[in-house]
């Protein structure tokens, strides 16, 4: 299948990996050459580790990274798709303009997906004329490890469509999970408003970073704690999906804690910036937690 992934990001690269380790032809598409390059680093390094596993042969390897282009142009880059799958940064108005352009240059019967962790399906399906053919696949991160893809069908998308992106799902050997169309789905819904609590308790000074985290591994056998996994997921992702939950079901229950709102304007993100309620050095396993929490 001829399949486009827009956005190369923590999610585009490892969505593209797992299509393009399947067979399948990937086009990996974003507006910044930078993060094609680095994309492709990742990728390679992510299946290098399989290889060294012995989950993978060094002729797979070769075959999946055959199987990946890139372009900075979306419209030359979905001409022929059959599957784009949309992974760009999580905002409303950009995935609105995306998906107009998708309906423009994507040939007609293109299923247009997106990874979206928590914006509503029919209101992104609203902006094409194909909102039958509009649909939700929320892949995990990291995308190559974690076996679970939330469908979700929008108010339009036929039960074919549907079909086809759960059958694509398990034939690439993720478990496909499908779910109605409200903010959050079922994985943010009840993620996110753990990882705000996670960041209010810490706000409040009820515990500090460390203990948090500590509490939630060892008290509920999570295997990482809610303020590592916010870092991991990228505090602006987070503080996004907050605001879905806000405004969609209009509880101030789902108000973002200003402490996670703070941290995003200050640019500590997380993972990706460096720093967020802990700090990362590069090539460096040790959990350190960031110098305003110790
Ligand atoms: P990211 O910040 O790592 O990457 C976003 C990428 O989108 C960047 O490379 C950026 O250059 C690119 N981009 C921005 N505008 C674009 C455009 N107009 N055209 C093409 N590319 C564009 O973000 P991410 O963590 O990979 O998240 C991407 C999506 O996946 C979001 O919708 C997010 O909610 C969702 N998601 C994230 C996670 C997670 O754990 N981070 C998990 C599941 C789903």
């Amino acid at each position: 299948m001829n399949i486009s992934v827009i956005g190369a990001g923590q999610m585009g690269n490892g969505i593209a990996h797992v299509f393009a380790q399947s067979g399948h032809s990937v086009t990996l598409i974003d507006i910044a050459q930078a993060s094609l390059d680095k994309a492709l680093v990742t990728i390679g390094k992510n299946l290098d580790r399989q290889v060294a596993k012995g989950t993978l042969t060094e002729a797979q390897k070769a075959e999946t990274l055959k199987n990946i282009s890139t372009n900075t142009d979306m419209a030359a880059g979905v001409k022929s798709a059959e599957l784009v799958v949309e992974a760009a940064t999580e905002n409303i108005d950009l995935k609105l303009k995306i998906f107009k352009e998708l309906d423009t240059h994507a040939p007609a019967g293109c299923i247009l997906g997106t990874n979206t962790s928590s914006i509503s399906i029919t209101r992104i399906a609203a902006a094409t004329k194909r909102p039958t053919h509009v649909i939700g696949m929320h892949f995990m991160n990291p995308v190559p490890i974690m076996k679970l893809v939330e469908v979700i069908r929008g108010y339009n998308t036929t039960d074919a469509v549907t079909k086809t992106v759960v059958d694509l799902s398990t034939a690439i050997g993720k478990v496909p999970v499908t779910v109605n169309d409200y903010a959050g789905f079922v994985a943010n819904r009840i993620l996110m408003p753990m990882i705000n609590e996670a960041i209010e308790t810490l706000f409040q000074g009820v515990g500090g970073v460390a203990e948090i985290d500590t509490v939630m591994k060892l008290g509920m056998a999570h295997p990482m704690g809610p303020l590592q996994l916010a870092d991991f997921i990228g505090l602006d992702t987070c503080l996004a999906i907050m605001r879905v939950l806000h405004d969609g079901f209009g509880n101030p229950k789902y108000a973002p804690c200003p402490l996670l709102v703070q941290m995003v304007t200050a640019g500590k993100l997380g993972v990706k910036t460096g720093e967020g309620f802990y700090a990362y050095t590069p090539g460096s396993k040790d959990l350190v937690v960031a110098p305003a929490f110790s």
